[in-house]
């Protein structure tokens, strides 16, 4: 799976997920609770080890903040209540230094003394993550309610295997998340890969209906192949079902990216006149949307004389165009050029969009 390659380095990027989530929210508020308590306690020393400890963590002082639970844990006057404490942060210490069974260890550690609070199944879906053993993170998340991420991971865990039953797996996510893009966007390109083209035009009606506005984009991308430049070659999708995909788009909603991703299928096909009219029609929903004056502006230059210094310069400008970055996240704002389905900025889940305006 190119996406799931993509992420662990093979080829060329194309669609990341997210990097290892560490929250610096957490661990701020995991210091300043501890302050909290050794000002309303009677065990200071031990609050403000762990707040220090935490601090550390925060800075990135991994190494330090280990050395503070560790002292920490040597304490002979230490309560049960404050011990299960300081091993949950030694896992989060762990966890963040990629220091997986230690992690592992310290949070066993905790669950003795408090069971599986909520807390500990974030930090464990984490670690399941961290280890790539994204099938442990999917059921994590499921259990604790999140439905999307469960579904995420379990279209990553069949990434990893390549066998059949990778498809159960897919359509197993599905059933957690009806409108997990990931998994819509793995059929597809499962479909594309085999040139089933009947398949791929239900994977995308079905996918269509219930992926929502925002992301259905998403599922016309299969149908460009990005591996050998910065700009889209096309698929060999054959005549009469690249009209099927037409059809299926006419039949959506109006949807700025969805229109502007068909022109560009028509015009990757050498259908120039339709490939215009899309374009054209995009403009009406949006003049600002600048991808599909730039398509127009590429279709019309073979009828432009133009001089060589020119259409030297012009063609320069053109190609850099094509290179700005097509995502944008909208929660914070992150551009990319892969399509991500957790920001790897602002962790935000499915907030990718396709980006309209130029700032
Ligand atoms: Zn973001």
């Amino acid at each position: 799976m190119r996406w799931i390659k993509a992420l662990l380095g093979f080829g060329k990027p194309q669609q990341t997920l997210p990097a290892v989530v560490s929250n610096p929210a957490q661990d701020s508020l995991a210091a300043i609770d501890d302050l909290s308590r050794a000002l309303s306690t009677g065990h200071s020393a031990v609050e403000i080890g762990s707040a220090l400890g935490n601090i550390h963590r925060l800075r990135g002082e991994l190494d330090q903040a280990i050395r503070i639970r560790a002292a920490l844990l040597r304490r002979s006057d230490l309560e049960p209540q404050d011990q299960a404490r300081i091993y949950f942060e030694l896992g989060r210490d762990y966890s963040r230094a990629g220091l997986i069974d230690r992690a592992r260890s310290a949070f066993a550690h905790y669950r003795d003394a408090k069971g599986d609070e909520q807390a500990l199944t974030e930090e464990m879906a984490l670690l399941s993550v961290k280890s790539g053993d994204f099938l442990a993170a999917s059921r994590y998340y499921h259990s604790l309610g999140m439905a999307p991420q469960a579904a995420h991971y379990l279209v990553r865990a069949a990434g990893q295997n390549n066998t059949p039953s990778d498809q159960g797996l897919i359509l197993e996510a599905r059933e957690l998340y009806p409108p997990s893009p990931e998994s819509w966007l793995e059929s597809l390109a499962h479909t594309v890969r085999h040139q089933k083209w009947s398949e791929m035009l239900k994977v995308l009606e079905q996918g269509l209906s219930v992926i929502g506005p925002d992301l259905s984009f998403l599922l016309l991308d299969p149908l460009f192949d990005y591996d050998t430049s910065e700009i889209p070659t096309v698929i060999a999708l054959p005549k009469e079902y690249l009209d099927k995909v037409v059809d299926i788009i006419e039949k959506q909603p109006p949807n700025l990216s969805l229109i502007h991703y068909v022109g560009c299928l028509l015009r990757a096909h050498e259908r120039k006149e339709e490939a215009t009219t899309w374009q054209e029609k995009a403009l009406l929903l949006n003049a600002e949307f600048w991808p599909a004056r730039l398509e127009l502006l590429i279709m019309a230059l073979p009828e432009q004389n133009m001089t060589t210094v020119f259409a030297f310069q012009l063609n320069f400008l053109l190609h850099r165009a094509q290179k700005v970055k097509r995502f944008v996240c909208r929660q914070c704002g992150l551009k990319r050029n892969q399509i991500f389905f957790c920001c790897p900025k602002c962790l935000a889940w499915h907030s990718i969009a396709f980006r309209q305006l130029f700032e």
